[in-house]
């Protein structure tokens, strides 16, 4: 079994659904609510977990009611939960999410994910070591994301980074990282100045870019590649990029040639926008084999 270990965030989702968005100081009657368990960190984590890695979150949760759930989600999908810690007196991260008039509005309070610091990563330090594979995402502060970096370098740990949501990365972790894999959008932000082509010639074999429907772009040391994914009638794309990244994060823990990973994690992917919700989609194992088949 590949060993995956995920250092991110982890929230609860609270969706509300209404065929009006409020004006400031306006209220109005809301069609639905319910709540959903999400965060980059946790949705790749339960990915992984559901194509059969043996995962590890490093993570944080409040002490409240959602922290409960958020764990009890983990524990439902085979995720090991000893590094996901409660922060005493403080909210579980929560994103607050409303669908009206065919768009979202969105506010996230990150509460217990700000406490992912640097000096708790140092104390899971064995663990990061001892994976085949660490992904990573920025929901967590920075100065975590270079730590993780830091410690995966003193092992020869390979270390896949994901950089959503879209903030500049320091060039160390950049360096340090085995595998970057950006959306369109945060390959804009992270390599601001070049255009893509000049920057997947700068990071061979390094630098993956996602582009939604079409798949995945980068350059071999000669040319550039495209992987194209599978054609899917979309339902909901939320976790495409959570279901991607998981999912390549196992195929290469597992020895999977490149492409063939990167083909692994597009059907993977493709899967999970067929159904609703971000970790509603996220395929098993034997789903994604029966489709490649
Ligand atoms: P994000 O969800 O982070 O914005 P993308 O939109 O680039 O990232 O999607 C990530 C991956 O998910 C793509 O590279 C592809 O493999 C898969 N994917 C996304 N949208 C579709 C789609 N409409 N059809 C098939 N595959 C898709």
């Amino acid at each position: 079994m590949a060993k995956i270990c995920v250092i991110g965030s982890s929230s609860m989702d609270l969706v509300v659904t209404s065929s009006r968005r409020p004006g400031a100081g306006e209220t109005v009657l809301g069609d639905s609510f319910k709540t959903v368990p999400g965060g980059k960190g946790a949705n790749q984590a339960v990915a992984a977990a559901r194509l059969g890695a043996d995962v590890t979150m490093i993570g944080r949760v409040g002490d409240d009611a959602f922290g409960t759930a958020i764990l009890n989600n983990f524990k439902a999908n085979a995720v090991n939960t000893q590094n996901v810690k409660p922060v005493t007196h403080m909210e579980s991260g929560t994103a607050h999410i409303v669908l009206a008039e065919g768009d979202n509005s969105i506010v996230v309070v990150e509460a217990a994910n700000r406490e992912v610091t640097p000096a708790y990563v140092d104390e899971a330090a064995e663990v990061i070591q001892r994976a085949d594979i660490v992904l990573i995402q920025q929901e967590i502060p920075e100065e975590t994301v270079v730590r993780v970096s830091e410690i995966c370098a003193q092992s020869g740990t390979p270390l896949l980074l994901n950089p959503a949501p879209a903030r500049k990365v320091p060039d160390e972790v950049i360096d340090k990282a085995a595998y970057i894999t950006p959306n369109e959008h945060e390959a804009e932000i992270l390599f601001q100045g070049m255009t893509p082509a000049e920057a997947l010639r700068k990071y061979p074999n390094k630098l993956f870019i996602t582009e939604g429907s079409n798949g995945v772009r980068y350059f071999d040391g000669e040319r550039e590649i495209v992987v194209p994914t599978y054609k899917v009638e979309p339902v909901d794309t939320t976790g495409a990029g959570d279901t991607f990244n998981a999912a390549f994060a196992v195929a290469l823990a597992e020895g999977k040639p490149l492409q063939e990973s990167i083909r692994f994690a597009n059907r993977a992917a493709s899967l999970s926008v067929t159904k609703f919700g971000a970790q509603g989609g996220m395929p098993m194992r034997s789903e994604v084999e029966e489709s490649l088949k």
